[in-house]
């Protein structure tokens, strides 16, 4: 059976390109990169190709550039990091109720290590509040962490207008930017962003690698220590193929970035309004207009959500209920909740996210089967 994949916001399939740039590093060019001769030179100048092409990616200095194990590394990484390193300066941060369980149980951390933690509402689309964002700064205040885009509603946030809070106040500001990397054009300079996260799975890149972007002249406390890759900021042998993998999806990704945006908006406008057109008592959660271009997150009333994602399953089809990182426990997602969402929506909620290999008749097979879903369980 011929798999169709609508989860994109959960993993994506790595390239072909990406794949085949990875290979040799499994094979021949096997060498540990702190060695000296020439297949260990050898992957010490890949990683710093990466590290090139995933700072282009994002306006960054390659200097600026730290690879991690993980989105969730990343995360971890700029929040403890930044608390532990600046906590002389104050103990307080700022974060939002929708972020994702990486930022969130990092700041159940530093809460329980004495640091004072802000969760800024959303309102019903999921954007931050900048009124109370303005009002809980204090003298105690150093780091502000809001995402760039929501894993689960796809909402965009007003990242500019949060930095320029943040630098009128003298905060340095992280942004987890997993899903808007690849997706949104991103440019830490203009956009005075101090630090930030990415992951390449969510990008047609390798599992199992990600990076931190921090800005020069910014401390943080290692979070793994022991040998002195990454300018000592990150000990641990390079995963060289990975590394090389999220190189070229960056590459790929700035080649390609407007026609993937265009064609995305294309698929996800296309699925909205053929599933607002033929099935009665939806709703569309998150955004219209301030989107990621892949993601939709609709809402069934009175359809239990994980009946239609085991039916669609029968059929080849993959998509999400709330978000693959909540999946398996039963409690309501925390965005649903904090959007204002009632349960008797919230239960009948899926999340469906394209990529550049879906088509319009993929759509329709999805829109033709979801509709016989909900005709069968009502
Ligand atoms: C996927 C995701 C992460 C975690 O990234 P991993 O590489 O899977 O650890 C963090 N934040 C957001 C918004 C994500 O979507």
């Amino acid at each position: 059976m011929d798999i169709l994949y609508f989860d994109n916001a959960a993993t994506t399939k790595v390239k072909d390109e990406v794949l085949n740039e990875m290979i040799p590093f499994f094979l021949d060019k096997y060498g540990n990169a702190s060695s000296a001769y020439s297949i260990g030179r050898d992957n010490k100048k890949a990683i710093e190709e990466a590290r090139k092409k995933v700072a282009e990616l994002i306006g960054a200095k390659p200097r600026e550039i730290y690879f991690t194990s993980s989105g969730s590394e990343s995360d971890n990484t700029a929040l403890k990091g930044y608390a532990y390193a600046n906590r002389k300066k104050g103990n307080h941060i700022i974060t939002s109720k929708i972020e994702h369980p990486a930022i969130l149980e990092s700041c159940k951390t530093l809460e329980k290590q004495g640091f004072r933690i802000t969760y800024l509402n959303v309102d019903n689309e999921g954007m931050v509040d900048l009124q109370e964002l303005r009002k809980s700064i204090t003298k105690q205040t150093i780091l502000i962490s809001i995402m760039f885009a929501n894993n689960e509603i796809g909402t965009i946030e007003p990242v500019e207008e949060i930095s320029k809070i943040a630098k009128a106040n003298n905060i340095a500001f992280h942004t987890d930017s997993v899903q808007a990397v690849g997706n949104v054009e991103i440019d830490v300079n203009k956009m005075k962003i101090d630090m930030l996260s990415l992951s390449g799975h969510k990008f047609y890149g390798p599992k199992g690698i990600g990076a931190l972007y921090v800005k020069e002249g910014i401390d943080f406390l290692r979070f793994i220590d022991g040998g002195h890759q990454e300018r000592n900021k990150r000990a641990g042998t390079e995963n060289v193929p990975a590394i090389v993998g999220l190189g070229k999806a960056a590459e790929l990704a700035k080649e390609n970035l407007n026609e993937h945006i265009k064609h995305l908006q294309e698929l996800r406008n296309y699925f909205i309004e053929e599933i607002e057109n033929n099935i009665f008592a939806v709703k569309l959660n998150g955004s219209r207009e301030n989107r990621l271009p892949g993601n939709s997150n609709i809402s069934f009333r009175g359809i239990d959500g994980n009946a239609i994602l085991y039916d669609l399953d029968l059929k080849g089809i993959c998509i999400s209920t709330g978000s693959a990182c909540s999946s398996g426990s039963d409690l309501p997602s925390h965005v649903l909740k904090s959007i204002g969402l009632d349960d008797d929506w919230i239960n009948g909620t899926i999340r469906v996210t394209f990529s550049e290999d879906n088509t319009k008749d993929d759509i329709d097979y999805l829109v033709k089967s979801i509709k016989q879903c909900i005709e069968k369980v009502k």
